[in-house]
């Protein structure tokens, strides 16, 4: 039960052959970089699919190849602008565990990464699919463009934490509070005006006193129900966490997955998979702003007048 590998640590031990599909994606994302940005990276992502995943081409192919980016918006928020899921705390220490609705929200944890969360954002572009991102601050402040990206597209912002502390949840109430308003900040330095509404917990080790801090900055306590651990070593192959997801899921299910800490090749090919089996099962959706009392910027108290 753990929310994925510390970033920094991935690479060892990695198979020949996903190693080589890393390699793979990665030269599709530099190319895409090189080329045009993150339309030529769809395209290339989409030209690769046949033949490497041949159950899915035809799916594949029925979506739109390269689809305008959106045009950023004025004042980005979190969350698609529906009212907050109903409270539930029945996860580890009161955390949430489900969406609590028929919808079933897919998170990914531990970027922003400038390898793998651009494939990741362009996989669910080019599914329509919205999803929430469980941002490492220490991350948000190296690639501060990846979380405008994440932003822009309408993906729902959560905070996990400053540097991926597992002990974070058993440190003094003052220093978890310290953390996570570090890394609100940071995402809020990215994204201004950005509404961080969840907090998830490193590696799932929830306490009572991270599910109270979350709380006491206007964050829901996130935890999951679908975990095909795509962040354990020796990694996973695409087929395995595809399948793992498809069988575990249901309606309301939260599906942890991962866009860093580590080589998430196998994650993202796994995604060709998962969306479109996903997709002809259930509604796929952001999780929307949480129960908890909203503060606009995720933090206690406001930072100048007339702030929620
Ligand atoms: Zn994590």
């Amino acid at each position: 039960m753990s929310g994925g590998a510390r970033p920094g640590k991935a690479g060892r031990g990695v198979p020949a052959a996903l190693a080589l599909v890393a390699a793979v994606l990665g030269a599709g994302f530099l190319l895409g970089r090189v080329s045009g940005g993150l339309g030529a990276t769809r395209a290339w992502l989409t030209g690769a699919s046949p033949g490497v995943h041949g159950e899915n081409v035809a799916e594949v192919g029925g979506r739109p190849a390269a689809l305008a980016p959106l045009p950023p918006r004025a004042e980005p928020v979190t969350g698609p602008g529906r009212p907050p899921l109903a409270p539930q705390r029945f996860g580890p220490a009161g955390s949430r565990y489900t969406t609590g609705t028929p919808e079933v929200a897919l998170t990914f944890d531990d970027g922003p990464d400038p390898t793998w969360t651009p494939i990741v954002v362009a996989l669910l572009h080019e599914y329509r699919v919205k999803a929430t991102f469980c941002l490492i601050g220490a991350n948000v402040v190296k690639y501060p463009q990846l979380v405008r990206d994440i932003a822009a597209e309408g993906h729902t912002l959560c905070n996990h934490s400053w540097s991926h502390d597992l002990k974070l949840g058993r440190r003094e109430p003052r220093d978890i509070l310290a953390d996570l308003r570090r890394t609100n900040r940071a995402i809020q330095a990215a994204v201004p005006g950005a509404r961080v509404s969840y907090f998830r917990q490193p590696g799932g080790e929830w306490t009572e006193a991270a599910v109270a801090a979350a709380r006491r900055l206007g964050m829901t306590a996130l935890h999951w129900q679908v975990d095909p651990k795509d962040w354990g070593l020796p990694l996973k192959r695409p087929a395995e966490i595809a399948a793992l997801v498809d069988s575990a899921t249901r309606d309301g299910s939260i599906v942890l997955l991962h866009d860093g800490g580590g080589d998430r090749g196998g994650t993202a090919m796994a995604l060709r998979t998962i969306l479109p089996r996903l997709l002809a099962r259930f509604h796929l959706a952001a999780l929307p702003p949480g129960v908890d009392p909203p503060r606009r910027y995720g933090l206690d108290r406001p930072e100048h007048p007339g702030q929620r």
